[in-house]
């Protein structure tokens, strides 16, 4: 504690003591996960892999990524060598074994130096969780269970052995993303496996992806969502075609191109979890429908640690002109700062408390969680613009990426940002099967 500090208006008055000259110094970006020492070894040395990749790599990839609206493949080459793509494979099959908060926190970082680089390899990440650590949560009679281990080596070989990449492609523009219907891509039971049929927009990783995992329904008579079924298609096998153009406004590098199957034959080894286990699975592990918000956390702390930088006069390739003497710049930094903590406590929590049938209160926390994370990213995105000022909407400067990116994550299902608050108020206000009145008339 500094000598002024320390004196007390009672005390008598004493020559102030001169502060140290502050040594010449840099702003240094923080840990994604702030000052926050209760990490475990492998979370330490996840995060660390991701942020030499993030920064010395990736981040100088994004603008012409971005520009381009293509995906990053060489940044795939690169999480492939460094072992992220097998980041939640279980440790017996070869992979990290990295838990939910262990991988949402490497994700987050990696989401600071590249949005779609984050966010696609979210695809591939869940594909290993909903087969990983979440299936072995999942109640299986043990005949599913044989099953589900044999057909889950041959996935995790994929990735380990060949650095195989998996999709997520659920959306079709119905309710089916957000969880209020059936999917309407069908898989027919045939010998040795299902033909499929249907569609799906938004499928981050079209024609990058080496297996789309798709959601679609077992076509039988009164199907429902407990009817769904979890099948991995190969890019090439005959019946796939990626179709439509992708020039959105952020996200550019997940090119979300649409997917056609025409009588696709997939063999019973592609299912990724046992007939009628996902609804189980969506249930259980509500926490898997937020995987999205970690690459948001990254842009958050992303624009902050920019306009630190801006204002500090210390951006590469700018002139070194200082602009944080200015009170207001002070104090919309101080406001940015607020939002990232708020954001990055409720990002933490969550992550830990990420669990197997969630009891209600974590499980109100986590839509809480969620749409702040994506809320505050372009709030903060939007500050961070307007505090920097004209230079940080130029293309040469991450900051506009970041604000157009930011824009994107709210609006995703099945949690939007709308879809959110409509669940939170209706589960604050509701207990489990409870109707009103009204409605029983
Ligand atoms: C960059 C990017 C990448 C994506 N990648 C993938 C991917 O890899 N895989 C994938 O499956 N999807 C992906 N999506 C798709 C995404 O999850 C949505 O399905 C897609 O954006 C279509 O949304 P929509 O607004 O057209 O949907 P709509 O269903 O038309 O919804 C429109 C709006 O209405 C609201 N709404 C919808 N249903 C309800 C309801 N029942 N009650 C109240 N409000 C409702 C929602 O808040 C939504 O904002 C991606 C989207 C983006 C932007």
């Amino acid at each position: 504690m500094s000598a002024l500090m320390s004196s007390s208006p009672h005390a008598p008055a004493s020559p102030p003591m001169p502060l140290p000259l502050a040594p010449a110094s840099r702003y240094v970006p923080p840990s994604i996960t702030g000052d926050y020492s209760e990490l475990t070894e492998k979370q330490k040395k996840l995060l660390a892999i991701a942020s030499d990749l993030g920064r010395n790599r990736f981040a100088a990839r994004a603008e012409q990524i971005d520009r381009d609206a293509v995906f990053p493949f060489e940044n795939y080459a690169d999480l492939r060598e460094a072992g992220l793509l097998k980041i939640c494979v279980p440790e017996q099959y070869g992979g990290w074994g990295a838990d939910f908060a262990t991988y949402v926190m490497t994700a987050a970082e990696i989401g600071r130096h590249c949005g779609a680089t984050a966010l696609t390899l979210n695809m591939h990440v869940s594909s290993t969780m909903w087969t990983g650590f979440i299936a072995d949560d999942l109640d299986m009679t043990p005949e599913q269970r044989a099953n589900h281990e044999q057909h889950r080596a041959m996935h995790y070989k994929r990735v380990v052995e060949e650095g195989k990449i998996y999709s997520q492609p659920f959306s079709e523009g119905g309710a089916a993303a957000a969880g209020k219907a059936p999917f309407g891509t069908l898989a027919r039971r045939v010998e040795g496996g299902y033909i499929v049929n249907g569609k799906k927009i938004f499928a981050s990783l079209a024609g990058a992806a080496d297996y789309y995992g798709i959601l679609c329904t077992l076509d039988k008579p009164g199907a429902t969502q407990r009817d769904s079924l979890y099948l991995a298609i190969d890019k090439n096998l005959p019946g796939v075609t990626v179709t439509g153009d992708w020039d959105p406004l952020g996200m550019r590098g997940t090119v979300s191109r649409n997917l056609i199957f025409k009588d696709v034959f997939v063999p019973d080894m592609e299912r990724l979890i046992p007939e009628g286990l996902y609804a189980q699975a969506a249930t259980r592990w509500p926490h898997m429908f937020a995987t999205l918000s970690p690459t948001y956390m990254g842009i958050c702390q992303a624009a902050y640690d920019f306009t630190v930088q801006y204002l500090r006069g210390e951006v590469p390739n700018m002139p070194p002109v200082k602009r944080r003497m200015y009170p207001t710049k002070q104090i919309a930094v101080a406001e940015m700062k607020v939002k990232l903590e708020q954001t990055r406590a409720i990002f933490l929590q969550n992550a830990r408390a990420a669990r197997v049938d969630p009891s209600k209160e974590i499980r109100l926390g986590l839509y809480a969680a969620h749409y702040t994370i994506m809320e505050n990213a372009n709030d903060i995105c939007r500050l961070a613009v307007r505090t920097c000022g004209g230079q940080s909407m130029l293309k040469t400067l991450p900051l506009e990426r970041m604000y157009r990116d930011s824009r994107c994550g709210s609006l995703m299902l099945p949690w939007t940002a709308e879809l959110c608050i409509d669940r939170l108020g209706r589960e604050c206000l509701y207990e489990a099967g409870e109707r009103d009145e009204a409605d029983a008339l």
